[in-house]
């Protein structure tokens, strides 16, 4: 039998949800997939419990060690253009809370996602892991290569952290015809579409956006 309190929540944050993505709707997001998919998966269990009852406003909220789940209209807007060409293999850069990784494991094959910090990586692997989610591969940043470029290459990358300038090593972990999506920029940034074309990238903006800095090194 389900817990009647876990029942409740579960009850009240779908009707609570099903308004978010009626508001996701109006600002534009159109992909019915990924609606549907932002539609069934809980975000308040990727906050802490204190914040919990703010997961289905439409804003960015603290998860710990000065990094943020970002904004739900933002993750839908990023999710909608990295699954527009269908890829199978995803790349994602920024694990943090886990709730951009659950998206994508149920839109995408396999979905390989690296982080930097290990206790929000842990807590990650706990959240996928009460979801039941099996499609996703965790790691921790290494100290010196960017990305996991052993697993390459990947048919899209998606980066939730923010370089001063676009990475190249990183760039060339795309598949040819693949695409990445990564803010770009410092204070002020530009979500950018990277397509890779052989030895070539079409690169063209999204839209303005505020991100966390992708940085380097591990935090344990
Ligand atoms: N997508 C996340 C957002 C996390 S914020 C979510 O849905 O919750 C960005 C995350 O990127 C932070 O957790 C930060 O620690 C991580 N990060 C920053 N630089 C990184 C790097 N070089 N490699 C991997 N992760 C990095």
């Amino acid at each position: 039998m389900m817990a009647p309190d876990l029942q409740g929540i579960g009850m009240t944050s779908r009707r609570t949800r099903q308004r978010l993505i009626q508001r996701l709707r109006e600002s534009g997001i159109r992909d019915e997939q990924v609606l549907t998919v932002m539609l069934d998966l809980p975000r308040h269990i990727f906050l802490d419990e204190a914040l919990a009852h703010r997961a289905y406003e439409d804003t960015a909220l603290p998860i710990g060690h000065n990094q943020t789940l970002s904004q739900p209209y933002i993750v839908a807007k990023m999710t909608e253009a990295l699954v527009a060409d269908k890829p199978k293999r995803v790349l994602e850069l920024g694990t943090g809370s886990g709730y951009q990784t659950a998206i994508l494991a149920r839109l995408v094959d396999q979905v390989f996602s690296v982080e930097r910090i290990k206790p929000l990586q842990d807590r990650a692997r706990e959240r996928l892991n009460l979801l039941k989610i099996r499609n996703v591969s965790l790691k921790l940043a290494d100290e010196k290569v960017m990305g996991w470029p052993d697993k390459g290459p990947f048919d899209a990358i998606i980066v939730t952290a923010a370089p001063a300038d676009l990475p190249k090593d990183l760039m060339l972990q795309l598949a040819d015809g693949g695409t990445m999506i990564i803010p770009v920029g410092e204070g002020r940034q530009i979500l950018k579409r990277v397509v890779r074309r052989g030895d070539d990238f079409d690169i063209s903006d999204i839209e303005a956006v505020r991100f966390v800095p992708l940085l380097g090194g591990v935090v344990r």
